[in-house]
């Protein structure tokens, strides 16, 4: 009874602060479900921002994404493995030498590639004994984006003929990169396509760059020892593998 008395007494100014405070509650809980609105849209936002990343990182990493090979630094940096050096004359024919056929086809082609825009390590640039551990570790503090190693071919069958390129084992660029030089190589050369295999070389298999070691041609066929002692067909050679390199390149946007 006193209660319902008291209500009606309410006075003006109480009225008004009633409604104030009413009207303050209404608008706290609209505060309230517009940050909860707010949380949720971040939620969303936050996790499609996760699942494109993890979309990003798989197409690029786990799926071998490019085939092509990127620069570390702006400038593409090419090592170049002249096979054999020093004692180590590699394959003879008669007075060719796989050493020196290797060193001849590699000074061409660092010409080729530094005009071009790429920059060249040689990993040897004269008639100097190399190990295969120096080799590689050479080649891994160069910097280098990608090797290639050069070498002459061999068989009991003196009829064999023709290059391979050798690519290291699970590397997608690796392989893309021996294609590219086995292509352009036949077409420069006119040599027979041995085609491209998985290698098992130390300079291939050790070293951290994609890498690829070609066979250029087969010092225990007659003709083929002739042209590869010849200006004109290192030449020739020299021009298909840098060919083969550059298109294997990562084209700059
Ligand atoms: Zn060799």
């Amino acid at each position: 009874m006193e209660h319902n008395e008291r209500k009606k007494e309410m006075s003006p100014a109480e009225r008004r602060r009633r409604m104030e405070a009413k009207r303050r509650r209404q608008e706290a809980l609209k505060r309230k479900k517009r940050k909860r609105m707010m949380l949720i849209i971040g939620m969303i936002l936050g996790a499609l921002m996760i699942v494109g990343l993890i979309v990003f990182l798989i197409t690029k990493f786990v799926s071998g994404g490019s085939k092509t090979i990127a620069s570390k630094n702006g400038t593409f940096v090419i090592a170049l493995d002249p096979g054999h050096g020093g004692e180590d004359v590699g394959m003879t024919a008669g007075e060719t030498a796989e050493k020196q056929v290797t060193l001849d086809i590699c000074a061409k082609l660092k010409v080729m590639l530094e005009s071009q825009g790429c920059q060249v390590v040689m990993l040897r640039e004269d008639d100097s004994r190399m190990s295969k551990e120096e080799r590689v570790q050479s080649a891994n503090t160069s910097g280098a984006d990608l090797l290639v190693s050069i070498h002459c071919g061999y068989s009991e069958d003196t009829g064999v003929s023709g290059a391979i390129s050798h690519y290291k084992k699970d590397s997608k660029q690796s392989a893309y990169l021996a294609e590219m030089i086995e292509d352009a190589l036949v077409k420069e050369s006119g040599t027979s396509d041995g085609g491209v295999k998985e290698g098992d070389y130390s300079i291939v298999s050790n070293t951290e760059m994609p890498s690829v070691l070609v066979e250029v041609g087969y010092l225990s066929n007659d003709g083929e020892a002739q042209s590869m002692a010849d200006d004109n067909y290192q030449n020739d050679i020299a021009k298909g593998i840098a060919k083969g390199i550059i298109m294997s390149l990562e084209k700059s946007e």
